[in-house]
């Protein structure tokens, strides 16, 4: 007796992630190719050990509190999560009834189609235009939830803050705009989360502070909202070793900006080396870059980067599929990937 959503739908598919996954260079899943901050790895291992045996903070107070101090505000403003995805999945929860209506660009993040499909949300999906605004936006939206992955993803412009306030002022619902690549952008919306009340803010320890592998995001929102979102968690989302790591890789501000700074000098250096190669290059904000092949054939080259052990991603959906996203690694890996692309030709 399954719901009939579920048994419809055909549930997410991340990047492919091989088994023996030291033998490629990965650059299919926007990771971070340093490891994260050493306080980082110091502050699990002191948790490793009796502490294990008790439960974690339900509430992941200290982090909160982390968060909140960084980022200029009181700690009922943000909730941790395990991982950017379940905070999405519990705004959706909170705010989209089954039947509900909940939007989003396309192309961005293919989770939130897979979240309204379990929750039984219709969707809306707004197409962008040359300049990337959305088209054909009306005057007033009346869905529930929209969200907005500022810096896009897959393809990693980034909407300008007065574009995104208009959009706020426009939408009856929840802004939900998903920062998961903000670190590495100029600009971010907590400005807005300040202003305005709709609006929500997500983050991602996955990419900028290199936690993938420890599940750690984040909302900032007004105090109502998080309210209703720590209703909804699972009630010890975050385990001891996630809430350590949080804390302390929040704490240490100066390993987070050097690897960012060399990030997004490796994603300028690299834009430019594929520019000359005679790739058109969309101009990041994120840690990754959207770019497309002189003969737009992008299967052929990942495929011929497949066989070479260099995995990006390639998008089978016509609007995607003439180009190739690929994550920022260390400046060697690009090295070596731009060296198997001038070969490939
Ligand atoms: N939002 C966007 C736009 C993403 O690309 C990702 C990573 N795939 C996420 C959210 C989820 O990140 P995580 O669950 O690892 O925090």
């Amino acid at each position: 007796p399954l719901r009939r959503n579920i048994a419809e739908m055909a549930g997410y598919v991340p990047g492919f992630q091989p088994r023996d996954e030291h033998r490629y260079i990965k650059l299919n899943t926007n990771e971070n190719p340093y490891p994260p901050s050493p306080k980082v790895i110091e502050a699990i291992l002191a948790e490793v050990g009796d502490n294990l045996r008790k439960y974690p903070d339900a509430a992941s107070r200290a982090g909160c509190e982390q968060a909140a101090r960084l980022y200029g505000f009181d700690p009922d403003w943000v909730i941790m999560a395990n991982g950017s995805d379940e905070v999405l999945n519990n705004l959706i929860r909170a705010f989209a009834s089954e039947g509900d209506e909940i939007a989003y660009v396309h192309p961005s993040y293919s989770y939130y189609s897979t979240l309204a499909e379990v929750q039984g949300a219709r969707v809306r999906t707004f197409l962008l235009d040359e300049g990337w605004a959305l088209k054909d936006f009306p005057a007033r939206y009346a869905g529930k939830l929209f969200f907005l992955a500022n810096p896009n993803a897959p393809l990693g412009f980034c909407y300008p803050q007065e574009f995104i306030e208009a959009l706020a002022g426009r939408i009856d619902g929840v802004l939900v705009i998903d920062e998961a690549y903000a670190d590495f952008a100029r600009e971010n919306s907590l400005d807005l989360v300040r202003r305005l009340p709709n609006v929500v803010v997500t983050r991602t320890f996955s990419k900028s502070y290199s936690l993938a592998g420890m599940r750690l995001g984040m909302a900032i929102a007004r105090p109502e909202v998080i309210a209703a979102l720590n209703k909804i968690r699972d009630h010890y989302n975050l385990d001891r070793l996630a809430q350590a790591a949080c804390v302390a890789a929040l704490a240490d501000q100066d390993y987070f900006r050097q690897c960012v700074t060399r990030i997004r000098e490796t994603r300028d250096w690299f834009s430019a080396e594929l520019r000359v190669l005679g790739w058109e290059v969309i101009p990041s904000h994120g840690n990754f870059v959207f770019a497309t092949p002189p003969d737009r054939d992008a299967k052929r080259i990942y495929d011929s980067l497949f066989e070479r052990r260099i995995l990006v991603r390639y998008f089978s959906d016509p609007i995607l599929s003439h180009g190739l996203r690929i994550s920022i690694g260390t400046r060697e890996d690009m090295e070596k990937t731009l060296t198997a692309l001038a070969e490939i030709g």
